[in-house]
């Protein structure tokens, strides 16, 4: 596997591939890999033939510096496992390689980037678009690859493609679980013994939520239950519960005749921000 710090050797490298005739699969991380990384390096191997993962804990979309210092950093680690994974090259910069010069772009998504995690991270979508902006023109990809689990993100970026004209494919792939539901996430590597035991909550009652909506009970009743869920468990707390259309995420009172539906949560676990979906 290549390892590239810059762009311009990782630019030739892709170039290479290009004019090779290969076709090229993005996964953009910001490391500290999982299962749930590495099923997107999967996916992407399935449908290109040369896939290249990226790892940068990007700053711009970080609106707690507290949550930017302690983001985990496993490089080492990483590099391995995407290498066993059979990933072609990984490009992992630093942060003046890619912010040669503070930003002065700012995007706004309307209401896409305004609720949930617009509403409780205000600037994170700002900066999601900018590194992705950046690392599509750098790789210029036929495929790129994210993942269901920062489903907001991905309707984000949905637009961002199609708004901007990039010419590529995007995916989404599932979310990958621990045994007892909770969503794998590079933060839950924060997460002491007795939190990680109480955070698969916000999997139960998202997984409540999707049964109690499916046998017609009220959107405001289950929220109340799934707040009342939360409350119960020692440590966490919850930020959101949402019902929203998947496509243009308009917040829904009511799910009946809705087109596809996804369950958002939002929550801390202690001082560590967690977050999952599941499709009704
Ligand atoms: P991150 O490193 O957290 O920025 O995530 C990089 C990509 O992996 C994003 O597209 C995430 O949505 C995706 N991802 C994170 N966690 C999971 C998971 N549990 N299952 C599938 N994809 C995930």
């Amino acid at each position: 596997m290549e390892i590239f710090k810059q762009i311009a050797p990782f630019k030739a490298f892709l170039k290479g591939a290009k004019l090779a005739g290969k076709t090229v699969g993005l996964v953009p991380t910001m490391g500290a890999l999982h299962k749930g990384h590495i099923s997107l390096v999967e996916a992407s191997k399935t449908q290109n033939s040369v896939t290249v993962a990226t790892i940068f804990v990007n700053p711009t979309q970080f609106n707690n510096p507290e949550d930017l210092k302690k983001y985990p950093k496993t490089l080492d680690k990483d590099v391995a496992l995407l290498e066993k994974v059979g990933c072609d090259a990984v490009f992992c910069p630093e942060t003046e390689e890619m912010y040669d010069q503070p930003s002065r772009i700012k995007f706004d998504f309307g209401h896409l980037d305004k609720v949930m995690e617009g509403q409780f991270r205000p600037g994170h979508f700002s900066g999601v678009a900018l590194v992705v902006s950046k690392l599509f023109n750098i790789v210029e990809p036929h495929h790129a690859y994210f993942g269901q689990k920062d489903w907001q993100q991905f309707a984000v970026i949905r637009t961002l493609v199609e708004e901007l004209k990039f010419g590529l494919e995007l995916h989404y792939v599932p979310t990958m679980r621990e045994a007892d539901g909770l969503a794998m996430s590079s933060r839950n590597l924060r997460l002491d013994a007795q939190q990680r035991a109480h955070a698969t909550i916000f999997y139960k009652a998202l997984s409540y939520a999707r049964e109690a909506l499916r046998s017609g009970q009220d959107v405001a009743d289950v929220r109340k239950r799934v707040q009342s869920m939360v409350d119960q468990e020692p440590g966490m707390r919850l930020e959101y519960f949402e019902a929203t259309d998947s496509k243009n995420l308009t917040v829904l009172d009511n799910v009946k005749n809705a087109g596809q539906v996804i369950l958002c949560i939002a929550g801390y676990a202690g001082e560590i921000r967690l977050i999952d979906n599941l499709f009704l």
